[in-house]
């Protein structure tokens, strides 16, 4: 319970915090709502004993107060809806700030988190359920807890209002109302209980959902013809999960139900006391119809109070997860004593390092020590799964490593912070990422804090070989590139490769790191940029990573890996003497070329 407490009142910090000019208007009008139903029922019985005694004295209706009880009866009509309609009005505007600001949160969380979660699918089970939860349940929780005490409110007094005609009435409206409240409680933890334990399969059938509706798998599923097969595997999925919920709901209806007779044959105990009290004179019309009225709005209070005190119930289990995302600790920190990374001044310095990703049996990287001093061209070659890419993870601290440690100009990279590290960092991933921008912005965001002073992206591009190909675009630099908006031009994958080259050489960064970076080049542009390889990079430090023999003999030396290790070091010249895996590599390529 106080851990519950604890999740509405972080939950509430949130709702305050992302608007809380909104949050107390939809407080006021809410309370304000609650006393609007007791005076209508109150005017309606006075409205009936009016007439009543018109009818009896034989007046007209402009007689006595019924035209004043008429207006006042419109009047609280018409307060009562108008503060509805702009009770709705204001929770729409509050649920949107609430939703920015959530996102916010999120999205900030989600790009600091360490790299290492991706390697973890509990992660990705707390990042679907806090993803499709945190945007709206805060809001939910203080609609619920407003409406809770509206409720209750609302019920005290039509509860007082009933006590005046008998104490029996007034504890028959709370009492047949019990099982709802246990049935709500119960079936809430039912249910909460089962979509946690359904995330990994939501996340199977949002999977499926994806290969048949997305861009990238829809070449190949149309290719193999692999529509239907995936369409029964999430239909399969979506199945399960829906009707094992529907079975679950299936059961709490019955019990509804049930208990629904019980509040049936409390109306019609009252209806028979009512009837005879009114009968017998006990009761002027108006009382009557006025305690009637006062049950069956009672009766509604007490199903809405207790529906938000389950939805409320529910709601602290899902916020819960939102809450588990957010707090998930970020171990990729700046240890004490923090330093402040300069620009190298002699070497970076890799040692007996070690890695291993979660789950793998074997170490991806394995007692690894290599220097790399200022200015050098460093070739990491090596055969499939050698361990190259992580190495570059574990050198731009993307992942800390179980073991050893690279040293920056001798100091461990552990004691700076992450963030800024990375600023020394310009990389081509393998992987590079694509963005649906102008081609100006796709260079620029290799360094989105700098302005493109005296065309920077230009020479960027020229270096990279795209700067004719991007002139040539309907609105150059600023045509759109990608497939996902209206006036955008597609390239091809060598031509983003390019783009992502510029990208990395827009970034003045004093270390740079190509990871396969001419995978997709054509001859002409690979041989244009690695023959004027030196030029380009302008003396940065730099590590290239390929399969390609003919680029790596430019590199000042060439760290051979294998299964993990570095296996031989050396210019080319000298592992060509060594007759190793280099010489033994390099010599298959060539011999095609003979
Ligand atoms: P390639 O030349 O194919 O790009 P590489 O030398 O860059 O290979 P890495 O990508 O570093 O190799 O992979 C090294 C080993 O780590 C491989 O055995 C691979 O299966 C494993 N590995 C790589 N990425 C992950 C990951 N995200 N999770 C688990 N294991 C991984």
């Amino acid at each position: 319970m106080k851990q519950k407490l604890t999740l509405f009142r972080k939950a509430l910090r949130f709702v305050w915090q992302s608007a809380p000019g909104w949050a107390t208007v939809n407080t006021v009008i809410s309370v304000f709502q609650s006393f609007l139903p007791l005076a209508l029922v109150w005017l309606i019985k006075l409205l009936i004993d009016n007439i009543t005694s018109a009818v009896s004295s034989h007046q007209n209706v402009a007689s006595g107060n019924i035209i004043l009880m008429i207006i006042a009866v419109v009047i609280v009509y018409f307060l009562d809806e108008i503060t509805t309609d702009f009770g709705n009005f204001v929770r729409n505007k509050q649920s949107m700030k609430l939703e920015a600001y959530m996102y916010g949160l999120l999205h900030a969380k989600a790009v600091r988190l360490d790299l290492i979660n991706f390697e973890h699918p509990q992660y990705y089970d707390c990042l679907s359920r806090a993803t499709t939860e945190a945007p709206w349940r805060p809001n939910t929780i203080l609609n619920n807890l407003i409406s809770m005490f509206r409720g209750l409110l609302s019920l005290i007094l039509m509860a007082g209002l009933l006590l005046t005609l008998h104490w029996s009435i007034a504890l028959l409206l709370v009492i047949v109302n019990i099982p709802g409240i246990w049935l709500r409680l119960h079936y809430a933890d039912v249910l909460y209980n089962f979509r946690r334990d359904q995330t990994p399969e939501a996340r199977k059938s949002a999977y499926f959902n994806w290969l048949l509706t997305g861009d990238r798998p829809s070449r190949e599923i149309r290719l193999f013809g692999l529509g239907d097969y995936f369409i029964s595997l999430f239909r399969k999925s979506f199945m399960k999960q829906k009707e094992e919920e529907l079975e679950i709901i299936r059961k709490r209806t019955v019990i509804e139900m049930i208990s629904d007779v019980v509040k049936a044959l409390a109306i019609l105990f009252l209806l028979i006391y009512i009837a005879r009290q009114t009968v017998n004179g006990k009761l002027t019309l108006g009382q009557m119809a006025m305690f009637l009225l006062a049950f069956r709005q009672g009766m509604t209070y007490i199903k809405d109070l207790f529906s938000s005190l389950s939805s409320l119930y529910e709601d602290s289990l899902f916020i819960g997860d939102t809450f588990e995302f957010l707090d998930l600790k970020e171990s990729v920190v700046a240890n004490p004593p923090v330093t402040v990374p300069a620009v190298l001044e002699k070497e970076i310095a890799i040692e007996n390092l070690s890695f291993t990703y979660p789950g793998n049996p074997q170490p991806s990287v394995s007692n690894v020590s290599f220097n790399i001093n200022k200015g050098e061209i460093i070739a990491l070659v090596g055969p499939n799964g050698a361990g190259k890419s992580t190495l570059v993870r574990l050198l731009t601290r993307l992942y800390d490593p179980d073991a050893g440690s690279v040293r920056y100009d001798g100091t461990d990279i552990r004691n700076m912070d992450p963030e800024h590290y990375r600023k020394l960092f310009s990389v081509v991933f393998q992987d590079f990422m694509l963005y649906n921008l102008t081609a100006g912005e796709n260079i620029r965001l290799g360094s989105i804090d700098t302005g493109d002073g005296s065309g920077k992206a230009q020479n960027a591009a020229k270096s990279a070989g795209v700067d004719e190909l991007l002139n040539k675009l309907p609105k150059g630099y600023n045509t759109v590139i990608g497939n996902l908006f209206d006036d955008s031009r597609e390239l091809s994958w060598g031509e983003w490769q390019k783009i992502a080259i510029a990208r990395a050489l827009f970034r003045e960064a004093p270390v740079l790191i190509l990871d396969e970076p001419s995978s997709s080049l054509d001859a002409d542009t690979e041989f244009e940029i690695f023959s004027r390889f030196r030029a380009i990079v302008k003396g940065r430090t730099s590590i290239l990573i390929t399969h390609r023999f003919t680029n790596v003999t430019l590199a000042d030396r060439i760290v051979v890996l294998d299964k993990g290790s570095v296996v031989e070091t050396g210019t080319h010249d000298e592992l060509m003497r060594n007759r190793g895996m280099y010489y033994s590599m390099y010599t298959k390529q060539s011999s095609r070329f003979k």
